[in-house]
């Protein structure tokens, strides 16, 4: 099993240390060459603008978009969610739309920089979430499964062979979303 990490923008290294953890073999992608042979990918966080304008230009986003509609399983966390969802309310910027769902960038105000809450993912008991200038999921479309909530808002959502998270699980040393991401792959 290979399992391509994003790697133009952001925290993907913490994303590459979780799959060296669990044993698994990573591909850097950084260019159009490094997409091939992955059974999944993972999208880090970062700044969703500047990923979205790299994919672009790196000619990554026709054939990351044509993978995940395709079923490649995919992970992505805040930043990534970004570029996943079908619409951003407060900006009328859209990326990858592959994800049914509607986003609030910077959901927690520009202020409030980081914080931490520990809350259920699915069947996941008590995760430590951490969350960086983080948005959160405001409309949900059909098909869309919510797998976390915090304080009444979604936080994590599964829609087939996606999952969209807030927050940042390779930020931690629980690896039990890496391993719940590899189960579907
Ligand atoms: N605020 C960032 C954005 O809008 C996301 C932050 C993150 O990935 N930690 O792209």
């Amino acid at each position: 099993m290979k399992i391509g990490v994003l790697c133009v923008q952001g925290a993907f290294l913490e994303h590459e240390k979780a799959l060296h953890k669990l044993g698994v073999e990573c591909e850097e992608i950084r260019q159009e060459k490094d997409f091939k042979n992955v059974d999944g990918i993972i999208l880090p966080g970062g700044e969703s603008t500047v990923q979205g304008k790299l994919l672009c230009e790196l000619n990554l986003f026709n054939n990351i978009k044509t993978e995940i509609c395709h079923g490649l399983p995919t992970l992505a966390t805040c930043a990534g969610l970004i570029l996943l969802a079908e619409k951003i309310e407060n900006d009328n910027a859209t990326y990858l739309k592959t994800l049914p769902v509607t986003v609030r960038r910077n959901a927690y105000g520009r202020q409030l920089g980081s914080f931490e809450a520990n809350g259920d993912v699915d069947e996941i008991k008590d995760f430590p979430m951490v969350f960086i200038r983080a948005p959160y999921i405001t409309k949900l479309n059909e098909g869309v499964e919510i797998l976390s909530s915090i304080n009444d808002h979604i936080v994590g959502v599964k829609y087939q062979n996606q999952i969209g998270l807030s927050f940042h699980p390779e930020l931690t040393n629980d690896m039990r979303i890496h391993e719940k991401f590899l189960s579907m792959v």
